[in-house]
């Protein structure tokens, strides 16, 4: 299975070789400063991930542990990355195909940092951390 993404300005774009992980919606307050609300992604090896343009990709150190690549012409949110790893977490709404529900939301993660300002009532199961 292989998917195609990118973010909303086409500067970046990428290949995903699957099968993807499903998909993880964190609540933490860095994923919520960088996209807006809180940020969904899936996840794959790195050798699974190829740029096909990276122009506009920009990485951001985001903690002492992990970094976040996003796109300097439109802003959107695209990768994060612990340092280290061998696997990269793709933010799920970047894929051109989401006809498949392979990457249906798993779980909620870092709901403790969560804001008041919504609820999550899709009965998925929740955690305070990872
Ligand atoms: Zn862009
Ligand atoms: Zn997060």
């Amino acid at each position: 299975m292989t998917i195609r993404g990118s973010c909303e300005c086409r500067a970046v774009t990428f290949i995903v070789e699957g099968p993807l992980r499903p998909t993880w919606a964190c609540h933490c307050t860095q994923c919520r400063k960088t996209s807006g609300h809180y940020w969904a992604s899936t996840e794959v090896p790195n050798a699974r991930l190829k740029m096909i343009k990276d122009d506009g990709l920009k990485w951001y150190r985001s903690s002492e542990q992990a970094r976040r690549g996003f796109c300097v012409a439109c802003g959107s949110s695209l990768f994060w990355q612990g340092d280290g790893e061998d696997t990269i977490s793709i933010g799920a709404g970047t894929l051109d195909d989401l006809s498949s529900d392979a990457t249906k939301i798993e779980k909620h993660i870092f709901m403790a940092d969560k804001g008041a300002y919504y609820d999550v009532t899709d009965g998925v199961p929740q955690s305070d951390g990872w």
